[in-house]
C-alpha cells in the first residue's frame, strides 16, 4: 500500500486538535479492527490508521512529521508499524486502547487460566557458583489435585453446559465497539459445570504440596542470575497449564577474593623488600595454594595475572584470570640495626635522593 500523509489517513486537517484527532481515529479503529473486520484490506487499514494516530497525537512526533515528513521521523528511530505483524502492533500500542476505549486491545486466547509463576531465592556460597553445584529444593505450590484429577468435580458428578458462557469456555464483553473474548470466570474455560465439586480440592482442581526439585547451577553463574524450570510453578485452576518456576541466585560474598565477570581479583600485601627483590609467593586461590611469581621491582599497585585459574565460563570455553593486585608495605617502625642497614642501602644508591637527613 503506498504511504499516505497521515492528516489524510485520518481525515483530519493540518490543524486538527487532539480530540479531533482522537475521535477520527477511534471512528477508523472501529471500523477496521480486525476483530470485527478480518481481512487484509482491513488489516492494512488499521495499521495505517494506528500509525498515524501514534504519531499525531504525540506533540513531539508530530512537530517532527510537520516538519521534516516521513524521513524526519525515521532520522529519530522511529518505523511505523507497516513492517509489523498484527500481535508487534497490539503489543506496541496495547496501552493506547485502553485509554481511548477503557478495555484491551484484543481478545486474550481461551481456554483456562494459566498457572502463576512462583519464584525460589537460593542463596550459594561465591565458590558453588564459580564451580557449579547441585541442590534439591522443597517448593510448595500448587498441584493438580488427585482425587479429581484436576477437573475440580467429585467422580459422581453430572455434567451440564455451564450456563455463563453456553459451555464455550469464554465469556465476550467489550459493549458493542470490539468483542473481547475472556476466560469465563464461572467455569474457569472449560465450559462445563459439575453438580458436586471435589471435596478435596473444592472445585478448584489444584491442592498445595511440597514438591521435590533438584536444581543445577552450572559453573560460572553469577549472583542475580535465575534460571527457569517451565511448567514447574503453579498449576492453573481447573486444568489449566501450570505457570514456570524461576530459582533466583543470590552468591554470598568471598571474604578475599571479588569477581569480576570471570576474573577473580585477590588484594595481597607484601614488604617492601619482596618488592623490590622479587619471587614466590604463595596465596589462597579458590581452590588451593596458588605460586605466584613476583618479579623484581614490584611497585604498589602492580597486578599480577594467572591466566585461565579464574571462573568458568558459564557458556563453556575458557575460564577467566586470576588477578593479584599487591600491596607494599613498608615498614612503621624499624630497629638500630635495620636503619643502618638502611641508610647504608640509602647511601648507595643516592644519586637521586631528594632527602637529606
Ligand atoms: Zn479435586
Ligand atoms: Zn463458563
Amino acid at each position: 500500500m503506498e504511504r499516505r500523509d497521515y492528516y489524510e489517513v485520518l481525515g483530519v486537517a493540518k490543524d486538527a486538535s487532539d480530540n479531533d484527532i482522537k475521535k477520527a481515529y477511534r471512528r477508523l479503529a472501529m471500523e477496521h479492527h480486525p476483530d470485527r473486520n478480518p481481512s487484509p484490506e482491513a488489516e492494512e487499514r488499521f495499521k495505517e490508521a494506528s500509525e498515524a494516530y501514534q504519531v499525531l497525537s504525540d506533540g513531539e512526533k508530530r512537530k517532527i512529521y510537520d516538519q521534516a515528513g516521513f524521513d524526519g521521523l525515521r532520522n529519530t528511530g522511529y518505523s511505523g508499524f507497516s513492517h509489523m505483524g498484527m500481535d508487534d502492533v497490539f503489543s506496541s500500542f496495547g496501552d493506547i486502547f485502553s485509554d481511548l476505549f477503557g478495555f484491551g486491545s484484543r481478545a486474550r486466547r481461551g481456554g483456562p487460566n494459566r498457572g502463576s509463576d512462583l519464584q525460589y531465592d537460593l542463596i550459594l556460597d561465591f565458590k558453588e557458583a564459580v564451580f557449579g553445584t547441585e541442590r534439591d529444593i522443597d517448593v510448595e505450590r500448587l498441584v493438580p489435585c488427585e482425587a479429581c484429577e484436576g477437573r475440580g468435580a467429585s467422580p459422581q458428578s453430572k455434567v451440564s453446559r455451564c450456563p455463563t458462557c453456553q459451555g464455550r469456555g469464554q465469556v465476550v464483553h467489550g459493549s458493542g465497539l470490539f468483542l473481547i473474548a475472556t476466560t469465563c470466570p464461572e467455569c474457569g474455560g472449560q465450559g462445563a459445570r459439575h453438580s458436586e465439586p471435589c471435596k478435596s480440592c473444592r472445585g478448584d482442581g489444584r491442592v498445595r504440596k511440597e514438591t521435590h526439585l533438584k536444581v543445577k547451577i552450572p559453573a560460572g553463574f553469577e549472583d542475580g542470575m535465575s534460571l527457569r524450570y517451565q511448567g514447574q510453578g503453579e498449576t492453573g485452576p481447573r486444568g489449566g497449564p501450570a505457570g514456570d518456576l524461576y530459582v533466583a541466585v543470590r552468591v554470598r560474598p568471598h571474604k578475599t577474593l571479588k569477581r569480576d565477570d570471570n576474573d577473580l581479583i585477590l588484594e595481597t600485601t607484601i614488604d617492601m623488600v619482596h618488592a623490590a627483590l622479587g619471587g614466590e609467593l604463595k596465596v589462597e586461590g579458590l581452590e588451593g595454594e596458588l605460586i605466584v611469581d613476583v618479579p623484581a621491582g614490584t611497585q604498589p599497585g602492580d597486578v599480577i595475572t594467572l591466566r585461565k585459574q579464574g571462573v568458568p565460563n558459564l557458556r563453556g570455553g575458557n575460564r577467566g584470570d586470576f588477578h593479584v593486585v599487591v600491596r607494599v608495605e613498608i615498614p612503621r617502625s624499624l630497629s638500630a640495626k635495620q636503619k643502618e642497614l638502611l641508610a647504608e642501602f640509602a647511601g648507595r644508591s643516592s644519586k637521586k635522593r631528594r632527602l637529606f637527613t
